[in-house]
């Protein structure tokens, strides 16, 4: 078992973890208001790999990620739709499950909806009420926040330049601006609320992850994680709920950097591939795993065709490969270096691109001269990363899909798509992805 060390925010130090402690990870999840975009599969890609890993190496480990699906957003999105906002936020919800499953990677061991921790989460509120903490106002409950001394110590951030970015109609209701909300009093045109002691009303954003994490977790747990803009004021602020109410909370903080586009690039003629499922269909889940951990988590990605181009390169060269080289081969000394230096990179604060790097330094080495077990030590790094579906295409397609696919094209040429259809349901069948690309379709190997 290696010794994992990961960058903790609060501390600014890279810190071990305990190889005798439960590692439980608690990543924010989506608020679902719209389909997830790239963005938001980043954190999703590295806490599912970081908790494979840490697994490999023998620890025991945890994953949390939960859906927000209670937001103002969700209202905002639903009355657009025209649509019940608990019918909207289900339906966002299964949208997201879809996406992320195509990325291939499995799912997390819990992932709580914030509509089926309501109890916990008014337990919490009411903890803070009677300490003195939060305080009833107006049917609404807020956090004392100059009550709790360590405000600020994520974020660094000094109370002047704090701005909760709560609605302009709470200020009058708020004892101090600095406050936020824990509940909110149900308004005017929302269509669903849910009982408490301050009357019916919906929880906050940043009590939920509180009480959810809690919930799965304990009063103390390893790791909790998310997107950098999540610093403040959603992670302060649950710093702040759970500690004042008498929990230690996480013993870590881990923040991934943002994806950024370059919204001239991405002209009309992409579509919309910034959407996951978009970039799903274009790309191939292979493409976008590889695009996701090519730069190191906590660095911002940026994003774009060209970025995704080159995952498909990456991805290709990796392939190939394995048509070259049987994966069945014994392993080796020379290869087992190369694999001991992609765990070491991992145990590095997750150091996702340094770990390719020596995947890479393996395929160029071993297509140069024969390195025994290279196949089965770059097989087993894929695996770390979720891309051990590349490993499988050393069999070739086989002449029945072969077939197949040509037929599938020329039943296209003559626009007998219901035809094309149906054969690529029998590809499928025979576990080949059929993938359309600028030089023709192409056979994949299904995840
Ligand atoms: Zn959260």
């Amino acid at each position: 078992m290696r010794e994992v060390r990961i960058r903790d925010t609060l501390s600014g130090e890279l810190r071990p973890l305990d190889p005798d402690d439960e590692i439980g990870i608690y990543a924010c999840g989506p608020t679902v208001y719209s389909r997830i975009h790239i963005g938001n599969a980043r954190p999703f890609v590295i806490f599912t790999l970081l908790a494979r890993f840490l697994r490999s190496e023998g620890y025991r480990a945890k994953l949390v990620v939960n859906v927000t699906d209670i937001n103002d957003k969700i209202y905002d999105a639903a009355r657009e739709a025209g649509e019940g906002s608990a019918a909207f936020a289900a339906r966002m919800t299964r949208g997201y499950f879809e996406d992320t499953d195509r990325l291939g990677l499995g799912r997390p061991d819990s992932e709580p909806l914030a509509t089926e921790k309501i109890g916990a989460i008014v337990g919490l509120i009411g903890d803070l009420v009677d300490s003195g903490h939060a305080y009833e106002s107006g049917g609404d409950v807020y956090f004392r926040v100059r009550s709790f001394d360590g405000y600020g110590k994520l974020s660094n951030r000094r109370t002047e330049d704090m701005d909760q970015g709560e609605e302009a109609g709470s200020a009058s209701l708020k004892q101090d601006p600095l406050d936020f909300a824990l509940w909110k009093a149900r308004k005017e045109g929302e269509d669903t609320s849910w009982d408490s002691p301050w009357g019916p009303g919906r929880p906050g954003w940043h009590i939920e992850c509180s009480a959810m994490a809690e919930a799965e977790l304990g009063r103390s747990f390893a790791i909790h994680g998310g997107g950098s803009d999540l610093i403040f004021p959603h992670h302060e602020n649950e710093i702040a709920q759970s500690e004042a109410a008498g929990r230690p909370f996480a013993r870590l903080w881990m923040h991934n950097g943002m994806v950024e586009t370059d919204a001239e690039k991405m002209s009309k003629s992409e579509g919309n591939i910034f959407q996951l499922s978009e970039a799903l269909d274009r790309y191939g889940r292979e493409a976008v795993v590889a695009y996701l951990i090519a730069g190191h988590y906590r660095q911002p990605l940026a994003f774009g065709p060209e970025q995704m181009e080159q995952a498909v390169a990456q991805v290709e060269r990796l392939r190939n490969f394995f048509r070259g080289h049987s994966g069945r081969e014994p392993g080796g000394p020379a290869a087992g270096t190369r694999l001991a230096g992609f765990r070491e990179a991992l145990a590095d604060d997750f150091n996702t691109p340094r770990a390719m790097a020596e995947a890479f330094e393996l395929v160029a080495e071993a297509n140069r001269e024969e390195i025994p077990g290279a196949p089965a030590a770059l097989k087993e790094m894929l695996e770390l990363v979720g891309l051990e579906s590349l490993a499988e295409a050393e069999q070739g397609a086989g002449e029945e899909a072969e077939v197949l696919l040509s037929e599938r094209e020329e039943a296209r040429a003559a626009k007998d798509f219901a035809r094309a259809d149906e054969i690529r349901d029998k590809l499928a069948e025979l576990g080949w992805e059929v993938r359309d690309s600028a030089d023709g379709a192409k056979l994949v190997p299904k995840s």
